[in-house]
């Protein structure tokens, strides 16, 4: 048995691709006879709306999916946020970062930078405290990054094991607010979700993601990352590609029943309702969406 959960950020509808992965995670939980929670990421207040949370609860539950209890509202937890924060600052295993993205592009791309793949390049990793002060005084605000730790093998239980960088992840942002890759642990454990279903766009965050937890002593969640949904000319799905969420589809005439058919078999799945689902069968090579299959 696993708990699972589904954690979208309320910014907009969710789109064909967001429904697959919430599917796959509501089977993998259900067809366990685990718990399946709901949880909104409303970290940035800037793209975050409440009534985006309504809308993705309605198209969740149309396709069929079913959640215990409320669902939990991100930006209700920044007390713990913080409080986790605050640990690992205690505890030696942060950093105080000024670099503004553009100073990080720009080192990235820099001849002699660290190749891309390794994302922060350590710029604010080991300032003297004179540095630090005179950023200070500069008025400089910091973020709060994790001090990474070499590489880390995270068992995927779709994708087998893989080895990762453990990356300098921002844990706070410098306008004070908690960072997803912290407040995703934190809210996880919190929840007692114990399997973490989501699309492998988010595999390098797995990595950062098991330290944190690690560091906090909170127990260690299972993963698995499943292809994303891309269009036929191989690119990533977003909502610019039209006629990609249930109301689109709809307006087509397209039921959510025929959505969940379409789902199913993007899946592997040969017959209905939880039991019948083999997380092996969900094809390795992202999924295609085309409107004519549905
Ligand atoms: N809130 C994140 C997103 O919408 C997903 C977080 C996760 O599943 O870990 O991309």
């Amino acid at each position: 048995m696993a708990n699972g959960r589904y954690a979208p950020s309320p910014t907009g509808e969710l789109h064909i691709g967001n429904l697959r992965t919430a599917l796959v995670a509501w089977l993998c939980a259900r067809s366990t006879g685990g718990r399946f929670l709901l949880r909104f990421e409303d970290l940035d207040r800037v793209t975050s709306r409440p009534e985006h949370r309504n809308g993705q609860l309605r198209d969740l539950v149309a396709i069929g999916l079913d959640f215990d209890g409320e669902p939990l509202v991100q930006s209700t937890r920044f007390e713990a946020h913080h409080a986790a924060i605050d640990a690992l600052i205690a505890d030696g295993h942060t950093y105080e970062c000024f670099c503004t993205r553009r100073e990080i592009a720009d080192a990235v791309r820099a001849p002699n930078g660290p190749a891309p793949s390794t994302g922060y390049p350590g710029t604010c990793r080991s300032l003297t405290n004179r540095q630090r002060a005179e950023h200070h005084a500069a008025g400089r605000r910091p973020a709060v990054r994790l001090r990474g730790h070499g590489a880390r093998i995270v068992d995927d239980r779709f994708l087998g094991r893989v080895e990762l960088p453990v990356d300098d992840v921002v844990i706070r942002r410098n306008d004070g607010v908690p960072a997803y890759n912290l407040a995703v642990v934190v809210d996880d454990a919190y929840q007692n979700v114990e399997e973490v279903v989501r699309a492998d766009d988010l595999l390098g965050s797995s990595a950062p993601q098991a330290r944190i937890a690690e560091l906090l002593s909170l127990a260690p969640v299972s993963y698995v990352h499943i292809p994303l949904v891309v269009t036929s000319s191989g690119e990533r799905l977003s909502k610019r590609d039209g006629a990609v969420t249930l109301a689109d589809l709809r307006a087509v005439g397209v039921t959510p029943a025929q959505v969940r058919t379409t789902l199913d078999r993007s899946i592997g799945m040969t017959e209905a309702g939880p039991e019948h689902f083999v997380l092996a069968a969900v094809p390795r090579s992202p999924w295609v969406f085309d409107r004519a299959e549905f």
